[in-house]
């Protein structure tokens, strides 16, 4: 068997893996990436980007067609059509055009990559099988997991035929006439829209009362009114208990006991993710567990020493960059620098239409947190920006401390709000105060004019409201 040396392995080239990899070639640290499908990993093959491409289109058709009868601005667009299979060629071309990318700046950064399964030996030496079927073996000082998350499955609707995970609703071949969704979370309400938006009849069914569950109860308020609107069947507090006797739907029991059929030519199961850490003798290692997760402390380190983990791998929250964050932060403490994983926040975004943002703490978690804060709202009904692109539904709300005004937190929902992210994140992050924002002068017309008015507004000085 071939055998080879490096200063550090990487295993996953997803967000983590990729990122860790190529900070660490900047640093001149020798490093070797083994990745068994496409570098990129789950986000950009068949999860963050693909599904907001999928979105996109969904939303461009469902312009058309809202053109296509009464519209106040005195658009008409008549009978549009949508070729779905250009539209997965033009999502795969994206997806095509960022894992070249990501492959090139690995070589760039002198990253060796070696396309193939790795299995872990012990916590300083991993085997890989390559596609022809060769095996080598690869010595490391350090060993960094980054192996991400698979869909978790239902045990009596197993994805196969027409019970989809994402990555299938992802590549449709044909839109399905008819789509149950089981869970009203992320990717449930991210791709139910879009496949609504697409043509498709589509109805989710979540076990909990409400959906959204990771977000508070007023901000979901008007993705729950957008979804009605649509024409989206919302099942709460229901389970399904397997697929139909007859048909390709489910059978499902609602919190009364009540038991009824939804017909449907595809299920998508979208129940969460688990961390990918067996099939790969993880096992073998014994390190600590926080139930499939492993267990890391703030510089990722796992409890054998000179063994990383981040990412998915290390469970909640499952998101890219938190993993990239993570990753960038381990190859500067291998290089030698001191660093501690512990961000002020960790943005959240569902790409619903409309979109949820979250950055820090809500009032509920600040009250829960025992912090004494007050909070504000300011609806996109008063800004002048979202009344021209037809966005007046939603709000930016900000959570910040009573006793000095440190910003705590920023929540919004809104059409468009994603990009409101980093100015969220970077007030948190850099300490801001009500006062440091409020008295910034803001573009106008834009929807950030909605940020500065609602910590006016918590100062009692909002203008426009
Ligand atoms: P992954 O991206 O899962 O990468 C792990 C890699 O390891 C994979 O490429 C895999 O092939 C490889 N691997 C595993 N085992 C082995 C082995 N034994 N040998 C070799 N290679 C191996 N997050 C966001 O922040 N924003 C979004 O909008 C968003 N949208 C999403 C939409 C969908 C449909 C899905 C499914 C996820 C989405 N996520 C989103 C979550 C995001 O994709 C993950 O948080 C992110 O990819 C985690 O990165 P990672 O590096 O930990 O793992
Ligand atoms: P999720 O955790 O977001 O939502 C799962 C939903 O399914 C929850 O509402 C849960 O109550 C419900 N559920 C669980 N079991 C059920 C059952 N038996 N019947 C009915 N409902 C049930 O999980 P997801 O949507 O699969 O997404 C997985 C992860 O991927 C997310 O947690 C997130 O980390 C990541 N993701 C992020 C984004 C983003 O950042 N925009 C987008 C997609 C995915």
């Amino acid at each position: 068997m071939k055998t080879h040396s490096t200063t550090l392995l990487v295993i996953g080239g997803g967000p983590g893996g990729y990122v860790a990899a190529i900070r660490a070639g900047q640093l001149g640290i020798p490093t070797v990436l083994v990745e068994a499908a496409r570098p990129g990993g789950t986000c950009l093959t068949i999860g963050c980007i693909p599904s907001k491409a999928l979105i996109h289109a969904a939303e461009e058709f469902d312009k058309l067609r809202h053109f296509d009868g009464h519209s106040a601005l005195g658009i008409r667009a008549e009978q549009p059509s949508i070729d779905i299979a250009q539209t997965v060629r033009w999502k795969d071309g994206i997806v095509g055009r960022l894992t070249t990318g990501v492959a090139s700046l690995l070589k760039k950064h002198n990253v060796q990559v070696i396309e193939g399964r790795a299995t872990i030996v012990d916590g300083k030496s991993v085997d890989v099988v390559s596609a022809d079927g060769s095996t080598q073996r690869i010595q490391c000082e350090h060993l960094l997991l980054a192996t991400g998350s698979v869909a978790t499955e239902l045990s009596f609707l197993p994805f196969a035929g027409n019970i989809l995970s994402s990555t299938e609703a992802l590549s449709p071949t044909k839109l399905p006439k008819r789509l149950v969704v089981v869970g009203a979370g992320y990717i449930g309400l991210e791709l139910g829209i879009a496949y609504r938006k697409l043509g498709s009849e589509v109805a989710v069914v979540e076990a909990t009362e409400r959906i959204l569950p990771a977000y508070d109860d007023e901000l979901t308020k008007p993705v729950h009114s957008a979804l009605k609107k649509l024409g989206v069947d919302l099942y709460l507090n229901s389970s399904v208990l397997g697929p139909a006797a007859q048909g390709g739907g489910v059978r499902v029991r609602t919190a009364t006991a009540d038991e009824f059929t939804l017909s449907a030519d595809q299920v998508l199961v979208s129940v969460g993710r688990r961390p990918r850490s067996e099939g790969f003798g993880l096992e073998s290692l014994q390190l600590d567990m926080a139930g499939r997760a492993v267990k890391v402390d703030d510089q990722c380190r796992t409890s054998m020493r000179n063994v990383w983990a981040i990412g998915d791998l290390t469970g909640e929250p499952m998101l890219a960059h938190r993993a990239m964050a993570q990753g960038e932060m381990v190859a500067e403490i291998i290089a030698g620098k001191h660093r501690r994983f512990h961000p002020a926040s960790i943005p959240a975004i569902c790409f619903t239409d409309p979109e949820v943002v979250s950055v820090g703490q809500s009032p509920q978690d600040a009250a829960k947190a025992g912090l004494d804060c007050l909070h504000a709202s300011f609806p996109f009904l008063a800004n002048g920006r979202a009344m021209t692109i037809e966005a007046n539904d939603g709000f930016v709300r900000v959570v910040a401390r009573r006793d000095n005004h440190l910003i705590v937190g920023w929540q919004a929902v809104g059409r468009g709000v994603a990009e409101l992210a980093a100015a969220f994140s970077q007030s948190i992050e850099m300490g801001a105060r009500l006062e440091d924002v409020a008295h910034t002068i803001h573009a106008h017309p834009t929807l950030g004019e909605a940020v500065q008015e609602a910590a006016l507004r918590a100062l009692g000085q909002a203008l426009h409201i």
